[in-house]
């Protein structure tokens, strides 16, 4: 049944501002019909104008202010759901976000319309043009008016010859201004594709006038028999193109291009038929093609080692959500990084899938978003953005390596796409699938807890072993060598690098490393420093040679010698990529040698060439950093080298134990995926750490049992909340005072005295954060934390609504009740 809703005089609108509230404004009487919630407008904002969305109509003005009315209408009809609405409303909430910046997450960035001053054909011009009144020159920019309205720069560029008329076409009133729609503001990419034209007799054409004409007869056949062909295919815009036009036999017009249409991966390489599945697989598919067709939001974790096939088990259960008529949306956490799906997805199911994710061109961004739109691409896929993709049917989502921090949006509307996706999902009623070789604990936590249903797949496809971990002890190691020289590569690693690259094997060696390295480790025996209170890894600060703990702020005096060891060489941590391929250069002089690393990475397309060079084999030795441990599938690959498995293990985070595991378990999943057997080596001080042994054996679930315990000893997640609050500004003093009154609120707030933390209900800090200082901003941190999740979230949504408030100068302050990145 349709509803009509009441004419509107008043909607709701969401801005792009840091203030949390809907805005009123009237609606003219001329877009009453047309402004639904949906539509984007362009409304007054004190002096500026600015775009934002209608979320609702509404009866009532706010009593203060005076009421100011939508200028323009953006969009004819909806281009946002209600459901997507009502989403991205409710996760506002969840994360202490401004209402209007979570809402502007709902359209590509770039894809708002402009308006230019132009010109359209007046009554009195139409019938000009029909009497055949006009003067001949002037026709064709008639015709091309009568179509649409168009803007001067537009009727310039076409009609360069014309421009002086169009002053006489205005006095004579054929034409007259109007502010003309320039469509997206960036450019769609498009191509020029040829086809028959509507009614074109073609078969009369060859036997007729085209007798003679063999080029043109020729290109004419070919397009009616392959159907609409891009004119680059046709070898370009030929005479005998233009000649066919000219006969009206064919027409040749722009065809916006999806991503997958632009041959943007060259990896997709027409995968065989469906292999069979497993009998692991099969009973995982089956689960989840059973929600899909109940339209159950059941939510599911896959788990299931690398290479144990989650991947084919996602393609067959698109493939149930298609033959159910409904769309599907896959995540994956850094879209460069994953070229392989999105290469077995495009194999599977063709230019059926969009690919959305922040590297493409914004005109690119938008044709895949209107594509979806318009309902004509069933698959969706991309990084943790692509949650906000136009999908009015959605049967399906599934986050690929869920437990990536990736997922994490850590600027402004700071959701977690594995929250929302399970949020949409539930409005949907559709299934979402989590899947992972080493999940997030907060998944495996929630599985246990029956807030998802676990899958397991604990073997590799086709019997293949995983591959053989070597440990090698450092501390052992270094016993070895004379003191004070660097150790880099031990004996272990480099006799496993030699027999590789002597057997035409490929290697990758991973140095574990992130931008932040002023952690204090012992040279001898690599122990560092940690809090007594927090379990955590102290940070030097140089400026007062001091180590302090990021959470409570305990501090101490470096120490002369190390504290485990008693040794007296204590060092700033620091071995960068480039030094270890210097380093693997001098050993090895013959291999060749890429690097992989966050520089590398900044050049379009440096990645893919790295990656397609390593598949191809022309790459002997990969060195780079954890962006290399990926989903990717390299057969060639036998040797995976992890040149200091702890280093993630210092980083100042109650996650680092996780991270390390994780990254170590996907990075040793590389090696052996070919035929011949994987070999991985991993170089630790801490052998015998809970989170690097069980690494040795792939065993998850041992290192699970452990971090629970550890995190329920401390009350962090998913064992507590924890809410993390960063204050910056110029001054710091300043910046100290307002950090300073959030602690005083957050314990009013929370119910606890300043000095009296609990285990149901803590404030820590506030102090310097891991980076003190940040282009020229002084930062400070505070912590709310315990196991009363109730307060702990109110004393945050307190400390956000301050955050709001515009008195700050400026201060800024930033609340996130989700912290993954605490830098
Ligand atoms: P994962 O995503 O768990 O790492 P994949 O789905 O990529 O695993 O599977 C690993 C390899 O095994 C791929 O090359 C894939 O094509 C192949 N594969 C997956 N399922 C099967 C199957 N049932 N039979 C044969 N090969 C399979
Ligand atoms: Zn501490």
């Amino acid at each position: 049944m349709l509803r009509h809703s009441p004419p509107a005089s008043l909607v709701q609108v969401a801005l792009p501002v840091p203030v949390d509230t809907l805005f009123t404004y009237a609606v003219p009487a001329a877009l009453a019909a047309t402004a639904r919630p949906g539509c984007r407008v362009l409304v007054p904002f004190g002096a500026r104008r600015i775009a934002g969305l209608v979320v609702a109509l509404c009866k009532e003005a706010p009593p203060e202010g005076k009421l100011r009315a939508i200028e323009r209408l953006l969009d004819p009809t909806p281009v946002v759901s209600p459901g997507m609405i009502e989403l991205l409303v409710a996760a506002a909430r969840d994360v202490f976000c401004p209402v209007g910046l979570a809402l502007a997450c709902a359209t590509p960035s770039g894809s708002t319309p402009r308006a230019e001053p132009g010109f359209a054909l007046t009554a009195r011009g139409r019938e000009a043009l029909v009497r055949g009144a006009a003067a001949p020159a002037l026709r064709p920019l008639l015709e091309w008016l009568a179509d649409a309205p168009r803007s001067r720069r537009a009727l310039e560029r076409r009609f360069p010859a014309q421009r002086g008329a169009l002053r006489a076409l205005l006095r004579d009133g054929l034409l007259a201004a109007a502010a003309v729609e320039t469509g997206a503001a960036a450019r769609v990419p498009s191509e020029r594709v040829a086809r028959i034209a509507d009614g074109a007799d073609v078969a009369a054409a060859l036997a007729g006038p085209l007798a003679r004409a063999r080029k043109q007869a020729a290109l004419l056949e070919r397009i009616a028999r392959e159907g609409p062909l891009p004119v680059a295919a046709l070898g370009g815009a030929s005479e005998a193109l233009r000649q066919l036009a000219a006969r009206n036999l064919v027409v040749v017009f722009d065809r916006e291009l999806g991503v997958m249409a632009q041959g943007a991966n060259g990896l997709a390489d027409g995968e065989a038929a469906p292999p069979l599945l497993t009998p692991e697989q099969e009973q995982a598919l089956v689960a989840i093609t059973e929600a899909i067709r109940a339209r159950r939001d059941e939510r599911f974790l896959l788990h299931g080692v690398t290479g144990s096939g989650k991947t084919e088990v996602y393609l067959r259960a698109i493939e149930a959500t298609l033959a159910e008529g409904r769309q599907a949306l896959v995540l994956v956490p850094e879209i460069t990084l994953t070229h392989q799906l999105v290469a077995r997805l495009a194999a599977r199911f063709g230019e059926r899938v969009a690919v959305l994710h922040s590297q493409l061109r914004p005109g690119e961004r938008i044709a895949e978003w209107r594509r979806l739109l318009g309902g004509a691409t069933r698959i969706a896929v991309g990084a943790r953005s692509a949650l906000f993709a136009p999908l009015d049917d959605l049967g399906l989502i599934v986050i690929d390596e869920e437990h990536e921090p990736s997922y994490k949006n850590e600027e402004g509307f700071r959701y977690h796409a594995r929250d929302l996706a399970g949020r949409r999902a539930a409005l949907a009623g559709c299934p979402l699938v989590l899947g992972s070789a080493t999940p997030a604990l907060e998944s495996r936590f929630a599985a246990e807890r029956g807030e998802l249903r676990l899958l397991s797949l604990p073997h590799r496809i086709g019997g293949r072993p995983l591959p053989a971990v070597e440990i090698v002890d450092l501390e052992k190691e270094r016993a070895t060598l004379p003191r004070g020289r660097r150790l880099v590569l031990s004996r272990a690693l480099a006799k496993a690098l030699a027999e590789t690259l002597a057997d035409h094997g490929q290697a990758i060696l991973f140095l574990n490393r992130r931008g932040f390295s002023t952690r204090i480790f012992c040279f001898q025996c690599g122990h560092a420093e940690r809090c007594r209170h927090c379990d955590i890894s102290l940070v030097y600060h140089a400026s007062e040679q001091k180590l302090r703990c990021h959470y409570c702020q305990y501090e101490i005096d470096p120490p002369d010698t190390c504290s485990k060891c008693g040794a007296p060489d204590t060092a700033l941590l620091g071995l960068g990529t480039e030094r270890l391929v210097e380093e693997v250069r001098r050993r090895f002089p013959d291999a060749r040698i890429a690097r992989l690393d966050r520089d590398t990475a900044q050049r379009r397309g440096e990645t893919e060439r790295v990656l397609a060079a390593l598949a191809a084999g022309t790459v002997d030795v990969l060195v780079g950093t954890q962006m290399i441990a990926k989903g990717h599938h390299f057969p060639g690959v036998r040797l995976v080298g992890v040149v200091s498995a702890d280093q993630s293990l210092h980083f100042p985070d109650f996650r680092a134990a996780e991270r390390t595991f994780q990254l170590l378990t996907q990075v040793a999943g590389r090696a052996g995926r070919g035929g011949a057997p994987g070999r991985v080596v991993l170089q630790t001080f801490v052998p015998n750490h809970y989170a690097i042994r069980p690494v040795r054996e792939h065993d998850y679930e041992t290192f699970y049992r452990s971090e629970l315990e550890h995190r329920a000893a401390l009350g962090y997640p998913p064992l507590g909340r924890l809410v993390h609050v960063l204050v910056s500004g110029p001054e710091e003093a300043a910046t100290g005072a307002v950090a300073e009154g959030l602690a005083t609120l957050a314990c009013r707030v929370g119910g606890a005295a300043a000095d009296a933390p609990s285990p149901a209900f803590a404030v820590l800090g506030p102090g310097p954060a891991p980076i003190p200082r940040l282009r020229d901003r002084f930062r400070v941190q505070l912590l709310i934390k315990g196991g009363d999740e109730k307060r702990v979230l109110a004393a945050g949504r307190a400390l956000a609504e301050r955050a709001h408030r515009r008195d700050l100068g400026d201060v800024r302050i930033q609340v996130d009740p989700n912290p993954v990145n605490m830098l």
